[in-house]
């Protein structure tokens, strides 16, 4: 309802196509050499390819981290699964992934996930010994290795984030220092099977806590335990914080400064970022550059994925639904053209302190395209989903069953091991890759109609999408739609489907009532409301009147009153109206509120709505608290039939007086509409 401009928009989604998603034409040299012994980033063989378009990131350096997540590897070839090269031949799949560009291998080290018999929780039962497995085959295959503690014995998030089994008695000092000789002795064990590691994470998506602790300066002490350690076991390697939601900046900003704060001795602010829930790239290099700059810190992408096709593939739903659709058409140049334009964003929009992208988790394919059945007892046996029922002793609110890949449909291998064209993107960004342009999806249009706008058409053209993400309009047909029945239906969302250029589309049309009020919902400030306050010279600490986020109807903001407890709340606010045809129309607004204590009485609230014509008011609509309700329930307000000419002076405003001390509530959501 925020979004109720003036204006028609045309916003754009991105459709999601179902073609293109199988037949990739390799040209892979074959030239890389398997013994590898250079842990430099660059690829170390030419990676090249007929059908994948990559723009060159510009001033991409040598040593930029391209990683990838492949926690799940060593449960998925336990539960059966292979990874196959571009010819097809059978290939370790790190061999794979470093010769197509990927340099970091990053695995998640879960301090205990295991039962008490030794079942294992999931997620590739991800302790410190397979990150060792991974390690020696990362290290072996020339890539270095990032290390992900999370710090509990499963997953750790912002919605999570319990203290490991070992550490549950502890207080914060003491889980410090176990987090301190854990990180030391795990790091150790790495170090003595000389693998290569170049970062550490202490802890993972920390947005809410560590380990069980919340406060700061409990957080400060887990995460200079690990910090700590890294530094004394491996001096050379990077020291990583790592959050999540960069799309509320001000967050980052905060925890930066906290950590500032405690002094703690990291390297590099890592964050992930999902493109369908994290913001905008122009958002991320903000929030970037901003505290690279403020803290002298290295930026790093920890975790981001792209789905590049809708399809499940091992019967347990993904985190990218088959309904979805982002910026990008899911396709492999779609998850291409995300990797490379989020990695032109840290090279090139971060002042210079991005030193890497990670990607989460490329390989977690299906273990099995027969049934369910199949996959459940894998998933069980190996830990090969992202959670199995023996993960319930420890986390039985999100896990505790068995669940298998969310992201099967992110990854860089089909759904029988075979790579994927898009893993190329990360060989030939440095230099870029053109190909021949090919329309590879189109974008979903979003219209909203006004019902008094008679001349409204749904529109004549959609962008297709090119390989190379660039657009281009072309017509489309809509399958029938009657525009006079939507608008004499009022307020409603439709979902039209078309074609365009051989590509299936959707337009999302949005049918509204055109609202003359202007700034009904206060999201622009106060004007051009007028408002006269009941003790206007004591606002302060005994009254409030004012526009505040506390209870927004729609939007994020609503006009807010209170009275302490001794006092009475009470204001007139009003604004003129103009209207461009004369016809019926209704007002209506939204109100809730109550007293500091009890039920409010009735009979001292003299609250009304009223419209106005040529200062004289025309009608009115007695309005009562309705108490507290995120929705207003009850809380709306109308009146009808009124006769409006736009040569009359019109105006509309509500009269609130609450007679009983400590009143308090909210008004928003003013809306004057025409009757068709
Ligand atoms: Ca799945």
């Amino acid at each position: 309802m925020k979004g109720l401009a003036k204006h028609i928009s045309l916003l754009f989604s991105v459709f999601a196509l179902a073609a293109c998603g199988g037949t990739s034409v390799s040209t892979d040299s074959t030239s890389g050499s398997t013994d590898a012994t250079s842990s430099q980033a660059a690829p170390k063989n030419k990676v090249s390819s007929e059908s994948l378009y990559v723009k060159k990131v510009d001033n991409l350096p040598n040593d930029f981290i391209f990683g990838m997540d492949a926690s799940s590897v060593p449960s998925l070839e336990k539960s059966g699964v292979k990874f196959y090269d571009f010819d097809g031949s059978e290939k370790d799949v790190f061999e794979i992934l470093s010769h197509n560009g990927v340099n970091y291998i990053r695995v998640r080290v879960w301090n205990d996930p295991f039962d008490a018999e030794g079942h294992g929780y999931g997620g590739g039962n991800c302790d410190i010994n397979v990150a060792k497995e991974i390690g020696l085959r990362a290290t072996k295959a020339g890539m270095k290795l990032l290390v992900d503690f999370h710090y509990s014995d499963f997953w750790a998030d912002p919605a999570k984030y319990q203290a490991p089994k070992a550490w549950a008695n502890m207080s914060a000092e003491e889980k410090g220092e176990a987090c301190y000789e854990y990180t030391k002795q795990s790091l150790q064990l790495l170090k003595d099977a000389k693998i290569d590691v170049g970062m550490v994470q202490v802890g993972n998506e920390t947005n809410n806590g560590i380990a069980g602790e919340t406060t700061w300066l409990n957080r400060w002490r887990i995460m200079d335990g690990g910090s700590r350690a890294t530094r004394e076991v491996f001096p050379d390697a990077l020291v990583a914080v790592h959050f999540a939601n960069p799309e509320k900046p001000q967050n980052y900003e905060n925890w930066a400064s906290k950590l500032a704060y405690y002094e703690l001795d990291y390297d590099v602010f890592g964050t992930s970022y999902y493109p369908y829930w994290h913001g905008t790239l122009d958002n991320l290099s903000s929030i970037l550059t901003k505290i690279a700059g403020e803290y002298g810190k290295k930026t790093m992408v920890l975790e981001t994925s792209y789905a590049n096709t809708n399809e499940d593939t091992d019967f347990y739903g993904n985190t990218i639904g088959e309904s979805a659709s982002g910026e990008y058409p899911f396709t492999l140049s779609g998850q291409a053209n995300h990797m490379r334009n989020l990695t032109d964003t840290i090279v090139n929009r971060t002042n210079n302190s991005g030193i890497g992208v990670c990607y989460w988790e490329g390989t977690w394919i299906s273990v099995g395209t027969n049934s369910w059945e199949e996959n459940v007892e894998k998933w069980k046996e190996y830990g090969s989903g992202w959670t199995s029922e023996y993960s319930a002793s420890y986390e039985s609110e999100d896990a505790g069953y068995n669940g298998g890949s969310a992201v099967d449909n992110q990854c860089f291998f089909d759904k029988n091991g075979k790579v994927l064209e898009s893993l190329k993107v990360f060989g030939m960004m440095a230099e870029g890759n053109v190909t021949e342009l090919r329309a590879d999806g189109v974008e979903n249009p979003v219209a909203t109609m006004y019902t008094y706008d008679s001349a409204f058409q749904l529109p004549s053209t959609v962008n297709l999408i090119y390989n190379d993400n660039s657009r281009k309009a072309v017509p489309v047909t809509w399958d029938a739609f009657d525009l006079e029945q939507a608008r004499a239906a009022g307020n409603n969302t439709y979902y039209i489907k078309g074609v365009s250029d051989g590509f299936d589309v959707e337009l999302t049309l949005h049918v509204l009532e055109y609202n003359f009020i202007q700034n009904y919902s206060f999201e622009d400030g106060i004007d051009p409301w007028h408002v006269t306050k009941r003790n206007a010279d004591k606002i302060g600490d005994s009254y409030k009147n004012e526009i505040t986020n506390e209870n927004p109807k729609s939007g994020d903001f609503a006009y807010h009153f209170w009275a302490s407890a001794s006092n009475t709340a009470g204001f007139d606010m009003e604004q003129d109206v103009t209207i461009e045809t004369a016809g019926t129309y209704k007002y209506s607004f939204c109100l809730m509120g109550g007293i500091a204590s009890g039920t409010p009485d009735p009979e001292k609230q003299d609250i009304y709505g009223y419209v106005k014509v040529n200062d004289e008011i025309v009608k009115k609509v007695d309005a009562k608290f309705t108490g507290y309700s995120k929705t207003y329930e009850n809380g709306t307000f109308l009146i009808e039939g009124l006769e409006l000419d736009p040569s009359q002076k019109i105006t509309v405003g509500i009269h609130l007086f609450a007679n009983e001390s400590g009143s308090w509530g909210d008004v928003d959501d003013f809306m004057l509409n025409i009757v068709l």
